[in-house]
């Protein structure tokens, strides 16, 4: 099973994203998840995508591209995957979809999480995240068990410079510019599936089985 998930950043459709991984045992492949970690050990992919991840802006397509066709060739995909964070853009899309037309294949599901404007910005001001082990939290909705700390390592909690209100305002406008544009693309594929984003992850989960059985 291919799926896509589409939505807002901070939507929460990488908790949704995780949680289909699990459940049907195929991989969560997260583009921004490969940038951080290359941006984390310094290489070069890392050094050039960091500048365009701190103005919230999106790494030009081929580099993004390149990185995920080279993952989804691994092994481990051979069943499907859950793609977190791509598509962003109709050109990415479309090599997504021509590299998997070569192999007689495509997306099966592109699930839209939607949640209005107003909400993520509230939202994601309170995400924090350990810039160690990767793991996120929110201050309300999941919160650490100690205060500022992480976990799963001790590691100290930070809000990511992407995940600030100047930034994720921007990220808004270049999601409506250049991300939304692919619900109408799914769509007049016949794959799209919505879903309430607003309640609460469990319920978005229930409700994103419930399209997938
Ligand atoms: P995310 O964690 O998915 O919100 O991604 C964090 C940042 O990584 C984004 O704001 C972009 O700068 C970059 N990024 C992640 N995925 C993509 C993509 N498919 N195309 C372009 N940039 C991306």
């Amino acid at each position: 099973m291919k799926i896509v998930m589409l939505g807002a950043p901070g939507a929460g459709k990488g908790t949704q994203a995780k949680m289909i991984a699990e459940e049907y045992a195929i991989p969560h492949i997260s583009t921004g998840d490969i940038f951080r970690a290359n941006v984390k050990g310094g290489t070069p992919l890392g050094m050039e995508a960091k500048a365009y991840m701190d103005r919230g802006e999106l790494v030009p397509d081929e580099l993004t591209v390149r990185i995920l066709l080279d993952r989804v060739a691994k092994d481990d995909c051979a069943n499907g995957y859950v793609l977190d964070g791509f598509p962003r853009t109709i050109p990415q899309a479309e090599v997504l979809d021509s590299e998997l037309a070569k192999m007689n294949d495509r997306i099966d599901f592109a699930i839209d999480v939607e949640v209005p404007d107003e909400n993520i910005v509230r939202r994601m001001s309170g995400r924090r995240a350990c810039l160690n082990c990767g793991a996120t939290y929110h201050i309300e909705h999941i919160p650490p068990k100690k205060e500022g700390i992480c976990d799963n390592c001790g590691s100290e909690l930070v809000l990511r410079d992407d995940d600030k209100e100047e930034t994720v305002k921007k990220r808004l406008a270049v999601y409506h510019e250049q991300t939304q544009p692919l619900i109408d693309f799914y769509n007049k594929k016949g794959v799209l599936k919505e879903v309430d984003g607003t309640v609460d992850s469990a319920e978005v989960f229930a409700a994103i089985k419930k399209v997938l059985a």
